[in-house]
């Protein structure tokens, strides 16, 4: 069975290493298969031909390595990819490929099956939570979608809240940046989170990537409204723990802020959104609120949208209209959902 063979694409190098070491064998080994797994795409230790011939039978005897083709890959008009992946159980994941003008391609990756944060603007928190992902499959997202080329930058902006699953996430992220792997720098990965205030400071602790973070919202009373978690982590808490969270020298806090017609899209609020940043090294995204069908809510027209993001602009704050694409494959922010509907 294979349920009971250890997945290499779930280790970091330290896990790898003590899993040799276990099997007899020198751990200086691991990188050597890092590279094969990651840099070559190798799933049949055979193939593995600088190892022993002893050793490549015990490793096929007690471990896999798990490799993924996407079931579906839908293309949008404007670039925008996405990817399908059915899990061991049944449930499916969805990634985005999204082109970026000047450098390679962003992979918008998930972290979770479904949601437990349920965000009333969310179509996967509509659902609530399947399962988390294990660091496997959230690495196989990434070496799934490489074979359609090269990523530059990962952002853990599809389904799920990546601090809800930290260890995984925080495993899958180690094994994405290992120098004899994919080799990712943890600066080109950017973790979104809905503000689960001590999972982020743990994160600080444990790992060094950019940090968004979903704000949406400038009162209490909004935020409990759009986003339950702000009952337990209300805004005051959360931007003092931005305040506090440790960041290299030219580095930002990204606060995400979806746009809904009505609701958080005055004046008003861009007002009390300068305030809020105050002290605080940020930019801000400004996401048009994509609609779909399970949200009466709707997006701002043009002129709110622009005049928004000019209040911003003239009080110096870097405020970046994030174009919503792949809208018209249902992968646009939001938007991702597996087969949660059937
Ligand atoms: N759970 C994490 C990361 C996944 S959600 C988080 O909430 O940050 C990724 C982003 O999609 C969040 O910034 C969220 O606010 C945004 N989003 C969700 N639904 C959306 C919608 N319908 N339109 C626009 N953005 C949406
Ligand atoms: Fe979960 Fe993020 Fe959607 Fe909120 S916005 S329900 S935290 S995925």
């Amino acid at each position: 069975m294979r349920s009971d063979k250890v997945d290499l694409k779930g280790l970091t190098l330290d896990q790898l290493q003590q899993f040799l070491v276990d099997l007899g064998t020198q751990k200086f080994r691991a990188k050597q298969i890092m590279k094969w797994i990651y840099q070559r795409g190798v799933t049949d230790f055979e193939q593995m031909t600088d190892q022993g011939k002893s050793l490549r039978q015990q490793l096929a005897g007690h471990a896999v390595i798990s490799s993924w083709q996407p079931e579906a890959v839908e293309a949008s008009s404007d670039g925008t990819r996405k990817y399908l992946f059915r899990l061991d159980d049944g449930e499916s994941v969805e990634a985005v490929r999204i082109p970026m003008e000047t450098e390679k391609d962003t992979l918008c990756i998930s972290t979770q099956v479904g949601c437990a944060m349920q965000c009333q603007f969310c179509l996967t928190g509509t659902f609530g939570l399947t399962r988390n992902l294990t660091p496997a499959e959230i690495v196989n997202q990434v070496c799934g979608v490489l074979p359609d080329g090269p990523i530059a930058n990962i952002v853990l902006m599809g389904m799920g809240e990546p601090l809800h699953n930290l260890d995984n996430v925080v495993t899958a992220l180690k094994i994405l940046c290992l120098d004899d792997g994919l080799g990712f720098g943890s600066r080109r990965i950017t973790l979104s989170t809905s503000g689960l205030i001590p999972e982020m400071g743990k994160l600080s602790e444990m790992i060094k990537v950019n940090l968004a973070v979903s704000l949406n919202a400038t009162t209490d009373e909004v935020r409990d409204r759009l986003m339950p978690i702000n009952k337990k982590y209300p805004l005051k808490e959360l931007m003092a723990a931005c305040r506090d969270y440790p960041l290299g020298p030219r580095q930002k806090i990204t606060f995400e802020y979806i746009l809904i017609k009505g609701v958080n899209d005055s004046l008003a609020d861009a007002k009390r959104l300068v305030k809020l940043l105050h002290g605080i090294k940020a930019k801000v995204n400004l996401i048009p609120f994509n609609e779909h069908a399970s949200s009466e809510f709707k997006c701002p027209d043009e002129e709110t949208i622009r005049e928004f993001q000019t209040y911003l602009l003239d009080r110096q704050i870097v405020a970046m209209r994030r174009a919503s694409k792949g809208q018209d494959i249902s992968a646009a922010c939001g938007q991702l959902k597996g087969k949660l509907d059937k």
